[in-house]
């Protein structure tokens, strides 16, 4: 068989975390019973008019220069005419002629190494409503609490060779986007979506072949399967000696197949044409100026500098700005407690660990810094045993309690006792004259064993330096009578 090379072009649609929608004044907030955040304009009513809402600009402006774009500083809308039921007005209201972002790229980072991904284009346009097909009544109800919701879709050039690199550019722009705070880009809930144009080729071949493109992947797994897949179906064509068709076609993660929905469509099947209710914008240069000078630390800065100024392994650094809101809660932790180390530590060690077991996203969790530093403070000064204060933390880690008055309350301060801590020394060794005696004939490792019966009887209320030293005592007292 011949060898094959995969080409694939990534179109992501991004919805924009301002407030309101693209063109009135609706909440852009997900859910919400039906038809709730809509007014005459987002259900397309006659007579309506958009206003665009500067934010949105903002926004795609934002993203742009941070994805190494230049941006067309005078712009326009243009209608995109098609019929469907969740689209009201018959049109979208989008962007062809003067996409805002243009001739971008960014670096991704997989196995193989370092390589940049070019980015055609970033425009803006308006969501549509959202379709519900009722089996049961045997009906389609149309939700347009989503319509009018702001999404730039950025098309990527075609650079993309393999599943690796398409996840890995996703997971960029992703990270990008949360960085910005531009979106919060959750694919669950359909606020980053993709969709995949892939080809095959011979290796050594330097023109493309046919495309498809996929449609319907609502996860980074469903994605890698669905390039493995339809580079699977192309290439079986190709050997059989037929030809790919350029389509659309529908990814069913279940069957783990795709099927055609529709022939390719071309930009002048959507009649478009620049939209007469908005006029254009322009956008100076002192405005792009200042969104560049207030861009936000990203992470590749932020990596670096967790590396250089806290003395972070490349690996912890990488996995603690992954999430900008998990570094957030990290930094403002390594503030208050002042020590940056034992706070990355706690945060790879036990934040890791308790979102592993309860299958949560950086982005879920929560909780007040102040908590955690309070309680790596007391740990520091061995008021409490580092089993007791994992405990502890995973009170705070699910429920946010306040760690001092809590220890407080539930005993588990180790308060030093110095009376009670010499009668359990004295009493243990009394009934284990066994180990006593290999103990004094000079076998050490016996000490790991009183150590561990003391500690268990002080309930965690003697810290191990101190039960040592009174052992010691206790053992040579031993020793001389
Ligand atoms: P259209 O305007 O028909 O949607 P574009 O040229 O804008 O087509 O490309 C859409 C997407 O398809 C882009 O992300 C691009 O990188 C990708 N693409 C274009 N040609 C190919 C190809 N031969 N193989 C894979 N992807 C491609
Ligand atoms: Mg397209
Ligand atoms: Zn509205």
């Amino acid at each position: 068989m011949k060898q094959y090379e995969t080409v694939i072009g990534l179109e992501v649609h991004v919805e924009l975390a301002t407030k309101t929608k693209i063109f009135c004044g609706c909440s852009t907030e997900f859910g919400g019973a039906p038809n709730t955040h809509t007014c005459p304009v987002c259900t397309g009513m006659p007579g309506s008019l958009p206003v665009l809402n500067r934010r949105v600009v903002e926004f795609a402006i934002r993203a742009g220069v941070a994805c190494n774009c230049h941006i067309h500083q005078y712009c326009k809308f243009d209608r995109k005419n098609y019929f469907y039921p969740d689209n009201p007005q018959n049109y979208q209201i989008s962007q062809l002629y003067l996409p805002i972002c243009y001739d971008g790229a960014v670096e991704i980072e997989t196995s193989g190494g370092k390589k940049t991904v070019r980015i055609h284009e970033m425009h803006m346009e308006e969501d549509a409503g959202k379709l519900i097909h009722d089996e049961w009544e045997d009906s389609s109800l149309v939700d347009f609490n989503r319509s009018g919701v702001p999404l730039i879709e950025i098309v990527s050039e075609p650079d993309m060779r393999s599943a690796e690199e398409v996840i890995a550019y996703l997971e960029k722009l992703r990270c990008t986007m949360q960085y910005l705070e531009v979106s919060d880009c959750k694919l669950q809930e359909g606020s980053m979506r993709a969709d995949v144009n892939l080809s095959v080729r011979e290796v050594g071949s330097d023109v493309y072949g046919t495309r498809t493109e996929m449609k319907n992947l609502n996860s980074f797994k469903a994605i890698a399967r669905a390039i493995e897949g339809e580079r699977e179906r192309q290439i079986e064509l190709l050997e059989e000696g037929k030809k790919v068709v350029q389509e659309t076609r529908r990814w069913d993660d279940n069957k783990e197949a795709s099927h055609a929905m529709r022939s390719k469509e071309d930009a002048k099947d959507y009649r478009y044409f620049p939209d007469p209710d908005l006029p254009p914008i322009h956008i100076s240069d002192q405005w792009i100026r200042e969104i560049r000078e207030q861009l936000p630390e990203l992470r590749e800065a932020k990596r670096a500098r967790y590396q250089e100024e806290y003395g972070l392994p490349a690996y912890d650094a990488g996995i603690l700005t992954e999430s900008r809101h998990l570094s957030n809660l990290f930094e403002e932790t390594a503030v208050l407690s002042g020590n940056a180390k034992k706070t990355a530590n706690w945060f790879m060690v036990e934040v890791l660990r308790l979102m592993k077991e309860r299958g949560m996203e950086p982005d879920q969790v929560n909780f007040t810094p102040q908590h955690l530093a309070d309680l790596l403070s007391m740990m520091e000064k061995k008021e409490i045993s580092a089993q007791n204060a994992r405990k502890v933390f995973e009170k705070i880690f699910g429920e946010d309690i306040e760690p001092v008055s809590y220890i407080e309350e539930n005993g588990l301060k180790i308060v030093e006792d110095a009376g009670l801590l010499e009668t359990t020394v004295a009493r243990i060794v009394e009934d284990n004259p066994g180990p006593l005696s290999e103990l004094l004939g000079g076998k050490e490792k016996v000490m790991g064993f009183f150590v561990g019966q003391i500690m268990r009887q002080m309930k965690g209320k003697a810290n191990p330096d101190s039960v040592r030293a009174a052992l010691n005592k206790e053992i040579e007292k031993r020793r001389e009578g």
